[in-house]
């Protein structure tokens, strides 16, 4: 499988402000950056777009992204998110003065997008990957995604705080190679970190203790004023198996 962050910056570099996840450059996880790809042609690969949360880092170029790909004619991009979310997009952002409300635009012979509710637990698949939503604990609701394409398995669980149904879903899962797990702030603003359902340098270390096998850990969602601070206090932690994502760098796992 391959996964790619996509850069949020400009230039491209290792500070990340915006979510979004390419696997096998046809799903995409999140919609924080999908549409700021240069390449055109890199949008149009892009057929179905899950959303975790509505939160904006996660979903700011969806627009952009369905005015770039949109060819006339029935073929369009599916977005996938519980019913609350698709109904936050259409309500918050496709309403007509956000945005064109392209989801009442879209018609069988003429679509800009078409959405699927995903359910907890349900497993739904896309492009040869499986993927089940899995509840994290967030300010707002919000579910972590494990996709599968029956190899390899990796764990996107998007933005959380200390959480527990997450960790035993992966618990029996042998083929889970990755997990891309959130480390938004620092040891000195923990409290916030639990206000806003986030993780800490303090807590990321409790979680990954949570899953009791081997695995990659690769750490996303620095905010960037702290990304530095964040990098040498889970440094400082000797854990084993923790890296830093590189943005735009293509993971093969
Ligand atoms: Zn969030
Ligand atoms: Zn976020």
């Amino acid at each position: 499988m391959r996964i790619e962050l996509l850069s949020s910056s400009i230039p491209p570099s290792d500070l990340q402000f915006l979510v979004s996840f390419l696997v096998n450059d046809e799903v995409a996880i999140d919609a924080g950056a999908i549409g700021l790809m240069a390449d055109l042609r890199r949008q149009q690969r892009v057929k179905h777009v899950f959303i975790t949360h509505e939160h904006l880092d996660h979903v700011a170029t969806l627009p952009i992204f369905l005015e770039n790909v949109y060819d006339p004619g029935p073929e369009c991009v599916e977005v996938l998110a519980s019913r609350e979310v698709l109904d936050f997009l259409h309500g918050d952002m496709f309403n007509g003065r956000v945005w064109p409300d392209f989801i009442d635009l879209s018609r069988p012979s003429d679509a800009f997008v078409r959405t699927t509710a995903i359910e907890p637990l349900q497993p739904i698949t896309r492009a040869g990957v499986t993927i089940t939503p899995v509840p994290v604990s967030h300010g707002v609701a919000t579910l972590g995604l494990v996709v599968d394409d029956g190899r390899t398995a990796v764990a996107f669980p998007s933005d959380t705080g200390p959480t527990e149904n997450f960790w035993r879903h992966l618990a029996s899962l042998d083929r889970l190679k990755a997990v891309f797990l959130e480390a938004s702030f620092p040891r000195a603003l923990a409290d916030l970190a639990t206000l806003t359902g986030h993780l800490s340098t303090v807590t990321f270390a409790d979680e990954i203790s949570k899953l009791q096998r081997q695995v990659r850990w690769i750490v996303v969602h620095r905010k960037a004023r702290h990304a530095e601070v964040i990098a040498r206090e889970l440094e400082s932690l000797g854990l084993t198996n923790v890296e830093l994502i590189r943005p735009g760098h293509v993971y093969e796992l």
